[in-house]
């Protein structure tokens, strides 16, 4: 049986991807130390034999026996709200914790793969951001603990491959959303849908004219595992080019939920990106990947799952939005 070692693995997009490599036969370790990420995020796999969660920090030495085929580096808070609590784990995390996992890919002869971001790009003068942009980053900015963080891990990655001959490959990911996110976790898609569900008003930054694209989860674990399965080193960008604006996503998701909260702007916060898409030609020729589900239907699930989260019925999260 094919063995993964899967970083930061009791997160957000850690747990769907953890479900997704068990249903295609393999058994995995997960290693995180649980910063963002929840044990009870995994709580649906974790009677399943071929699940072995391990308690560590991705920055200190990683010991796995046995033998490994697949490492992916997923360990990294990802919320802005998260990274900036957090900046000195944040760095770390993206460098010695990178650095760690290479090594340990590289002991066991295992493919590698690398969660970097989309905020490689910073805020871009290219647009839509093709792979070979090399962005537009403030490194002394509150944001640069994350984006040189992932900028640096690329190039960590980069040299293992050249250096030790490591199978590596990065993937580049764009905003994501989609069931088993924390309704706190500061994230857009989040703070809106449980404004919405409750009555609160939605936060908008500034004037809500900066955009985004958002992919559904599902879509983007489909791509992670297309590119771990092949050879290929990457740069490779997975995300969902329907670009909106912020205050857009707003109104969607005031009209998805039936909800009856009003919109607040709020300060925007510093270096806020201004605009984000992603060129996804690459994937579509190298992967055969593209997204599948579009921003209605990945809102209906992602509310629906928040409903229940939040322990509201359909009925009463609508109650409540109208009675506030
Ligand atoms: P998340 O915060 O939900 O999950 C990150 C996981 O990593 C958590 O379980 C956390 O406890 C763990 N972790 C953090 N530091 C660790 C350490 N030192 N040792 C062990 N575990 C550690 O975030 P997510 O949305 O699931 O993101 C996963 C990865 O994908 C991150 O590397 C992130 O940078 C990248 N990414 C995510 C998005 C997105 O929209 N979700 C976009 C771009 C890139
Ligand atoms: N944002 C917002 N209200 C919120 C949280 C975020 O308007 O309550 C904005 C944020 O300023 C940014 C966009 O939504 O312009 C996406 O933010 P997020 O933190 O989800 O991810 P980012 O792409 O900035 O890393």
């Amino acid at each position: 049986m094919k063995h993964a070692v899967v970083l930061g693995g009791a997160g957000f997009l850690g747990a769907h991807f953890v479900e997704r490599m068990l249903g295609e036969g393999l058994r995995v370790t997960c290693v995180d130390n649980f910063v963002t990420g929840e044990r009870d995020g995994l709580k649906r796999l974790v009677d399943d034999p071929r699940l072995d969660l391990v308690a560590a920090d991705a920055t200190e030495f990683l010991h796995v026996p046995g033998a490994v085929d697949f490492v992916v580096h997923l360990a990294s808070p990802a919320s802005p709200v998260d990274y900036l609590r957090m900046p000195i784990q944040t760095l770390k995390v993206g460098s010695v914790g990178t650095m760690n996992a290479l090594g340990l890919a590289r002991r066991k002869g295992a493919r590698f793969l690398l969660a970097s971001t989309s905020e490689v790009y910073g805020d871009p003068h290219v647009h839509p951001q093709p792979e070979s942009y090399w962005g537009n980053v403030n490194p002394v900015g509150p944001r640069g603990v994350y984006d040189e963080a992932k900028r640096f891990g690329e190039a960590m990655t980069m040299a293992y491959r050249r250096s030790h001959g490591v199978n590596t490959g990065i993937m580049r990911i764009f905003n994501v959303y989609g069931p088993g996110m924390r309704p706190t976790d500061g994230r857009v898609v989040p703070t809106f849908l449980r404004q919405a569900l409750t009555g609160d008003s939605l936060t908008v930054s500034g004037d809500g004219t900066q955009t985004r694209s958002f992919c559904y989860v599902d879509d983007l674990i489909e791509g992670a595992v297309r590119l771990l399965f092949t050879d290929l080193p990457g740069p490779i960008n997975i995300g969902n080019p329907s670009e909106q604006t912020i205050l857009d996503l707003a109104h969607d998701v005031i009209a998805a939920t039936g909800s009856t909260s009003d919109i607040v702007f709020i300060e925007r916060p510093e270096d806020d990106t201004t605009v984000r898409k992603p060129d996804i030609s690459l994937a579509r020729r190298e992967l055969g990947w593209e997204p599948q589900i579009d921003s209605f239907e990945g809102m209906r699930r992602t509310a629906a799952w928040f409903r229940h989260e939040l322990g509201l019925s359909e009925a009463s999260s609508m109650s409540a939005a109208r009675d506030s």
